[in-house]
């Protein structure tokens, strides 16, 4: 990796919407700068990455706390950043160069002497076309591309007869406001027929893209493209014909849908990037928090002579992977440390955290609950001359289901349970910021990703019951469920399989099945 270095600025392309459009140098340098310099139409969850400062710099606030910014101003941050001797990370929506006056604010830098460097994004018309369906070029239809800035310097609409005689795909930037004049001029001066294919991209490559597809003549007046809301492009050209064949992003069956997840802060990733693969926006507001709990003395002392009497670890969650190797660490102990026995995951999330701390997982049982498990692991024992005198240990919560151990004790196990961890409701501050969400309306399902966090749920539902109207609760697996149904919380969605992706599974069958027809020209 090569570090963000003292005294340099980077103009970062962000890309367009979809955080894993960002290069990698991009990201590494998000990831090593002092300072992060953003703009509004910079992915949030790209700045979650950061580990420096982040300073909004753009120049318009969504915010009414935030005020916009003069170019002279951002300008001059940057200048005393650098001079501070700090590595600045200026990041800007799609390309810094492509209309994002990145060129301009380089220029500054080279003036007073500061260093930079241009690190170029996934421009915005050229992802965008591609999520919704088409690509800018095609040797049947057209040999040419244009990005256009559909105003001026002096806000002046452009000059559309510098396009009258080409042929090619025309893509409109900051068009929104002034559609309706753009469509005019190009039909007037740019030579282009009424008929001609014309689409409007809002929110490309975002869960939330929404595209219309109208004739030039036609798609100004239209009252959905009026009303939406900004960051638009429009494209026009025989191009946007394509999307007959070509759109795989916007016919995901969760596209769109905002999925609350209550799980600890250090679970909220690994769902925020399996919602994001099926299209949906997670919205992640942890309600409980994860804990770990001092070891009993005789527990401690495993973590330093090691785990070689045991015949099998079995760890059942992702949190029981990470406060393990956490207590490994502490110990200043590795992998080496485990010994014989064979590794087993509850669940591919609890696989694949066992994988990332290095382990080689010898068995993974495919159901999320102590029944599921039993028989494999009864299974692969069979060879060794079965479960019975082994020896098996399973690092875990505080509380949890019981039926695991006594099971393997009945088959004649002997069974260490180490209790690293406890979940704890979040503070009760912290509890009135989730519930806001729930207020706004912002939310369409909500996961309920454990029965500890079933029951946290309908505690903030008591308090408020209108609060759960309307919102579609999904369960990840028969455990839960029961916890909720006992709850009085009324869960429509029923995962069988108790993983993540089983209970996203769920749900995306679940609204696959209720869909209404999607309207026409999305
Ligand atoms: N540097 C940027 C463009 C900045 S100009 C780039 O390379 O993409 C800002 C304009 O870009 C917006 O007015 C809009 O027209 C367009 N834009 C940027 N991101 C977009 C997105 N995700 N969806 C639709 N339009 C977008």
């Amino acid at each position: 990796m090569r570090h963000a270095k003292p005294g340099t600025i980077y103009l970062v392309g962000a890309g367009p919407g979809d955080p894993g459009l960002v290069t990698v140098r991009g990201l590494e340098l998000l990831r090593s700068a002092n300072v992060v310099l953003h703009d509004e139409l910079v992915p949030e969850a790209l700045l979650s990455e950061a580990t420096g400062f982040l300073e909004y710099a753009g120049k318009r606030g969504t915010a009414p706390k935030v005020k916009d910014l003069t170019q002279d101003t951002i300008d001059q941050k940057m200048i005393e950043h650098a001079r501070a001797g700090r590595s600045v990370v200026r990041l800007k929506g799609g390309d810094p160069y492509l209309f994002g006056r990145g060129s301009e604010e380089a220029r500054v830098l080279a003036r007073a002497g500061v260093a930079f460097e241009v690190v170029p994004g996934v421009t915005s018309p050229i992802a965008a076309a591609a999520y919704a369906g088409f690509s800018v070029t095609h040797r049947d239809l057209a040999s040419s591309v244009v990005f256009v800035s559909a105003t001026m310097r002096d806000g002046a609409l452009f000059d559309f007869t510098e396009l009258a005689g080409f042929r090619g795909t025309i893509c409109v930037l900051m068009g929104h406001r002034r559609l309706t004049d753009v469509c005019a001029s190009l039909i007037e001066k740019g030579g282009r027929s009424a008929t001609s294919r014309a689409a409007v991209v809002r929110a490309g490559t975002r869960s939330d893209q929404q595209v219309i597809e109208a004739p030039l003549g036609e798609i100004a007046a239209r009252e959905d493209v009026r009303t939406l809301k900004s960051t638009v492009l429009f494209f026009v050209g025989d191009v946007i014909g394509l999307r007959k064949e070509l759109r795989f992003f916007d016919t995901r069956p969760l596209l769109g849908k905002r999925v609350l997840s209550l799980r600890s802060s250090q679970q909220a990733s690994s769902v925020a990037s399996a919602l994001a693969a099926r299209g949906a926006t997670a919205i992640c507001r942890p309600i409980i928090e994860t804990r770990r709990r001092p070891l009993s003395d005789a527990h401690a002392a495993l973590f330093h002579k090691g785990f070689a009497m045991f015949d099998a670890i079995v760890f059942t969650s992702e949190n029981a992977v990470r406060m393990f190797f956490d207590e490994l660490h502490a110990a200043r102990k590795d992998l080496r440390i485990l010994g014989r026995g064979m590794l087993v995951a509850i669940g591919r999330t609890t696989a694949r955290a066992l994988e990332a701390a290095g382990a080689v997982v010898d068995l993974v049982s495919d159901e999320s609950n102590a029944e599921g498990l039993l028989t494999s692991l009864a299974k692969a024992f069979g060879a060794r001359g079965g479960l019975a005198g082994s020896h098996v240990l399973i690092p875990r919560a505080r509380v949890a289901r019981e039926l695991l151990p006594e099971e393997l004790q009945h088959a004649g196990a002997t069974v260490e349970v180490i209790p690293l961890y406890e979940t704890v409701p979040v503070s009760v501050s912290e509890r009135a910021e989730r519930a806001s969400v729930l207020d706004r309306a912002a939310v369409d399902v909500v996961l309920l990703t454990s029965s500890s966090i079933a029951s946290a749920f309908a505690d903030l539902i008591d308090e408020a019951p209108a609060r759960a109207r309307g919102l579609l609760l999904a369960s990840i697996g028969p455990v839960t469920t029961n916890s909720a149904v006992a709850r009085g919380l009324s869960v429509e969605v029923r995962s069988e399989v108790a993983t993540l992706d089983g209970l996203i599974d769920a749900l995306e069958s679940h609204v696959r099945t209720q869909r209404v027809p999607v309207p026409a020209g999305l």
